[in-house]
C-alpha cells in the first residue's frame, strides 16, 4: 500500500478520536474511584478507644499473614485481659491479600482504599499501630 494511503488513514484516525470521550483525568487534581472490592494497606478502626475497646491481641492477623508482616506486642492488664502495646506491617512485604481481615473476629482490622503509598525509605513502609490509626497517608483518605 502506497505510504500516502497510510499517511491518510492514519491522520483519518486521529480526526475520529479527536471527538471521543477522553479516558485519561488530570492526576493528582482529578482521583479515580477505586473499585469496592480493591485491597489497600490495612487500617485500624479509626480511634484508639475502638482499638483498646476492639483487638484482644489475639494474634489471629499474624498467624494468617503468608508475608509474616505484622508484629504483634501484648502485655496483661489488671483484668487479665490481654492489650495491644505495639502492632506493626511492614507495607514493603504486604501482599494485600487481606487474609489478616477476614482472620480477625473483632473486626479490629480493615483493608483502606488508599494506593499511593510511594516513599522514599524503606523504613517508612513500616506502619506503627498510631499511623494506623491516624497517619497521614491513611488520615488523607479517610
Ligand atoms: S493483607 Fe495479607 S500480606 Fe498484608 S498484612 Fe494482611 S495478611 Fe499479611
Ligand atoms: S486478629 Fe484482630 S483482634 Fe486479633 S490481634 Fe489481630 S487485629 Fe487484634
Amino acid at each position: 500500500m502506497p505510504a500516502i494511503i497510510e499517511l491518510i488513514r492514519g491522520l483519518w484516525i486521529t480526526l475520529t478520536h479527536l471527538f471521543t470521550k477522553h479516558v485519561t483525568i488530570q492526576y493528582p487534581k482529578e482521583r479515580r474511584l477505586v473499585p469496592e472490592r480493591f485491597r489497600g494497606p490495612i487500617k485500624f478502626l479509626l480511634s484508639e478507644a475502638d482499638i483498646e475497646e476492639k483487638c484482644v491481641a489475639c494474634s489471629l492477623c499474624t498467624a494468617y499473614c503468608p508475608s509474616s508482616c505484622i508484629k504483634i506486642a501484648s502485655f496483661e492488664d489488671e483484668k487479665h485481659n490481654k492489650r495491644l502495646s505495639m502492632y506493626e506491617i511492614d507495607l514493603s512485604r504486604c501482599i494485600f491479600c487481606g487474609f489478616c481481615t477476614d482472620a480477625c473476629l473483632k473486626e479490629a482490622i480493615k483493608t483502606s482504599e488508599v494506593y499511593e503509598l510511594a516513599c522514599y525509605k524503606k523504613e517508612d513502609m513500616v506502619y506503627s499501630k498510631e499511623t494506623l490509626i491516624k497517619g497521614p497517608i491513611v488520615q488523607k483518605y479517610k
